[in-house]
């Protein structure tokens, strides 16, 4: 069964999500909805959308728009329709009925209702239409959250599922799991419990929902929203529906029903208007005091909003035993929220799955957590587990393991899908070296370097973990959600603080000494980044010999947002590849002020079609929809790779003063329009100097090593300066940049 034209009806959240995601897959869709006005707006929103759900916005119009009564005639032709239309049971059999009557024979329909059972959905359909009907849960937004829970009923074709699975895998890059017909399916059922139980804790415990978010976040390996942010990210409103669902679905004596009650302030939220991010505010809001953006927390107990606190618990990674065993109230939540998420999880097993690692898997895409309850468990350890858990009668699982006492029950990584992933491929490789920001694994006769500090930040032992591991090919990989946020400015601050410039200024000769390493060892080296590819990440990554890039990065050189040049390679290597166009050939300065405009914009790609004009990609890299196939793409670049031969050294003819002169000219008009104020302009001048060559002339040929030095110099005389410091700072304690 090939899929080669698509059908979706219901142009809301989530049916122009998927629509938005076929066309990057450059599948021809049509979005139909009650009206043609109506998924004519929703193509708009799809173009105008932030973060993007489009990889390549100039292909909007790829996407067809057409309304239920005037255009049905285009489900004829269509190889998969998806319904999409709001959550009743009525509406979506009356379209049912439309579509079997419309539909090309063995054409598969499918909807992606998040609660409604399949046998319910299904109810009405012919035995026939039932072998080609299932569920097709996305996630929201479909660009970016991997999971995909593929819902079958009994009477499927099962060779049209798999083939369905393996079109949604290979070309829309999702992790599809298929689940049984249960309610909330694998992600949402335990995913939902978890963010009930951490609130319900939190108003039992009498945490602030600052602490609550604090603990059920990153330390627990869970994103920063934390469970109030994220309730106020989907909307309270919607979430009360779910939950809803969820009490009439389940069993009453479901533990979820105890979590799943009515709390009076959520409704007094919702019938206020505090929807949450959509609405006035939700637990947390933003407040306007004397011109000046507050962000406020709401108290649990009175109701009463006040600026939000922030929490310091002191836990840089993830490591539970650390947090379960503090001995404060937090310590005490972390235990009673995750024991309560593991024991839940596992007395699902084997009812709504016997593949307890697809629960696990379903977490990580689905939600974004770094690990799903039973790999929690096995992190805790099984002895630790049971010293300290009270109880778990009928939880056969945990019965189960309780006898056999194996710390080893985990087993293989990723059942869901053949791909040879990282996940997969971790435990079986060796560890051959460890520090406090990187692993690095052998496998077969490759290694691997794995950053793992906070969003990958890096560091002088990021740095010793790249240059150690090229003594054989190398892939630099991450399983977690970023490639690389770029230099860790903390680490940078804590020497700048103390006046330790000297400290900085051998990190970053280290720095670039690393990537000049990593651009001509004996070895191929190869970059598959995702997620967040910036400053001193990108550096890495265009310094690296091959790159495979997961289609969903956010990658640029944003150095000067923070008051700094990109010092780590980052100027002279996007500067070389820019050097090598027709135009520069014709023009000297072409290149260096195209780049100026780049860097000093802090221009940011969000895909890999925008990263490619920009030059941070290169054509020949490669681009993958699917992030799980990262790790086996990049796998086979070094089996193909064996002859491998280090590229030549560059050099640069650049104009000096004249073209320096040129871009100060540029800085000038943004310093008269207010776009920048002093400290820009200094910035600004130090970006133009490196890119200008210095004290250089067009007849004089620089090295990469002079280039190096430049950025170097630069790099210095700016960190030295309050005003960067200001701006560093000002970063790293509101997220935004600060204009100085
Ligand atoms: P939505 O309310 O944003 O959009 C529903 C769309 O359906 C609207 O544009 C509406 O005009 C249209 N519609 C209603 N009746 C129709 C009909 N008879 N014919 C054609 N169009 C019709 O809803 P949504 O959030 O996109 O949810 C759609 C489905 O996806 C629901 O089943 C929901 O449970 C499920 N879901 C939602 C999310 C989420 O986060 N929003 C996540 C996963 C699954």
């Amino acid at each position: 069964m090939e899929i080669k034209k698509v059908v979706i009806i219901g142009s809301g959240t989530m049916g122009s999500g998927i629509a938005a995601h076929l066309c990057n897959a450059n599948i021809p869709v049509t979005l139909l909805d009650l009206k043609t006005e109506i998924s004519e707006k929703a193509r708009e929103k799809i173009h105008k959308s932030r973060p993007p759900l489009l990889i390549d916005k100039s292909k909007i119009n790829n996407i067809n728009v057409g309304n239920i009564n005037d255009d049905f005639d285009v489900v004829k032709d269509a190889d998969w329709v998806v319904e999409a239309v709001v959550e009743r049971i009525d509406i979506k059999h009356n379209i049912y009925e439309k579509i079997f009557k419309s539909r090309k024979r063995g054409a598969i329909v499918s909807s992606n209702t998040s609660s409604i059972p399949i046998k319910i959905l299904s109810e009405k359909l012919a035995e026939e239409e039932k072998k080609d009907f299932c569920i097709t849960h996305f996630f929201n937004p479909v660009r970016y959250m991997g999971l995909l829970e593929i819902v079958k009923n009994e009477k499927n074709d099962l060779e049209k599922i798999s083939s369905l699975k393996k079109f949604c895998e290979q070309e829309l890059g999702k992790g599809a799991i298929v689940c049984n017909d249960t309610p909330g399916f694998l992600g949402n059922r335990v995913g939902v419990f978890a963010m009930q139980v951490a609130m319900t804790e939190a108003f039992k415990m009498k945490l602030s929902i600052e602490e609550a978010d604090a603990v059920f976040g990153r330390p627990m390996g869970i994103p920063k929203t934390g469970v109030f942010g994220l309730y106020d990210l989907i909307g309270i409103d919607l979430m009360a529906d779910v939950l809803k669902s969820f009490i009439k679905e389940l069993s009453e004596n479901d533990p979820f029903q105890l979590v799943a009650k009515e709390i009076p302030l959520i409704s007094k939220l919702i019938q206020t208007g505090y929807t949450g991010r959509k609405g006035k505010g939700g637990f947390y809001r933003m407040n306007k005091q004397n011109n000046q953006k507050i962000l406020e927390a709401i108290n649990l107990e009175t109701g009463e909003y006040s600026s939000t606190k922030k929490i310091d618990l002191g836990i840089d990674t993830v490591n539970l035993n650390l947090l379960i065993n503090r001995k404060d109230k937090y310590g005490e939540y972390a235990w009673s929220v995750i024991s309560q998420i593991i024991k839940y999880a596992s007395s699902l097993v084997p009812s709504i799955t016997d593949k307890f690692n697809d629960i696990d898997e379903a977490m990580r895409l689905g939600f974004n957590w770094a690990m799903g309850p039973f790999e929690m468990l096995k992190s805790i350890g099984v002895k630790n587990f049971f010293d300290r858990i009270d109880s778990y009668e009928n939880n056969k699982f945990l019965e189960n393991l309780s006898k056999s006492k194996n710390e080893n029950f985990y087993g293989e990584r990723q059942l869901y899908t053949n791909i040879e992933t990282l996940g997969k491929i971790k435990p079986k490789a060796i560890k051959v070296d460890k520090n406090k920001s990187a692993e690095i694994y052998r496998f077969k006769d490759f290694n691997i370097v794995e950053f793992t500090t906070k969003a990958c930040a890096l560091d002088y032992d990021s740095m010793d973990a790249l240059k150690n591991a090229t003594d054989k090919p190398l892939i630099i990989i991450n399983e977690s959600m970023q490639f690389s946020a770029g230099v860790n400015l903390t680490y940078t601050m804590n020497f700048a603080d103390k006046g330790d410039f000297k400290s900085i200024e051998k990190f970053i000769k280290y720095f670039q000494e690393t990537c000049k390493h990593l651009k001509y060892s004996d070895h191929p080296v190869i970059s598959a980044p995702s997620g967040l590819v910036l400053g001193g990440g990108e550096e890495v990554a265009i310094q690296s010999n091959f790159v495979v890039s997961h289609t969903n990065i956010v990658m640029g050189l944003v150095e000067t947002g923070v008051g700094l040049v990109p010092a780590g390679g980052g100027c002279k290597e996007v500067l070389w590849r820019w050097s090598q166009t027709p135009e520069a050939k014709k023009d000297p300065d072409f290149a260096p002020l195209k780049v100026f405009n780049i860097i000093g914009y802090g221009t940011t790609a969000t895909s890999t079609v925008e990263a490619e004009p920009l030059k941070f990609l290169r054509p020949e890299d490669k681009k993958v929809m699917n992030r799980n196939s990262l790790f086996e793409v990049s796998k086979k670049l070094i089996l193909e790779n064996k002859d491998f031969t280090p590229p030549k050294e560059c050099s640069f003819n650049l104009s000096g003063k004249p073209l320096k002169e040129k871009m100060i000219k540029v800085l000038e008009k943004l310093y008269n329009d207010k776009i920048i104020l002093d400290h820009g302009m200094k910035v600004g001048s130090e970006l133009a100097n490196v890119l200008s060559g210095g004290d250089t002339t067009i007849k004089k040929t620089l090295s990469e090593d002079e280039l190096y030095k430049l950025e170097l110099d630069s790099f210095m005389r700016l960190i030295e300066t309050k005003e960067t410091q200001q701006r560093i700072k000002h970063t790293l304690n509101t997220g935004k940049l600060l204009v100085n």
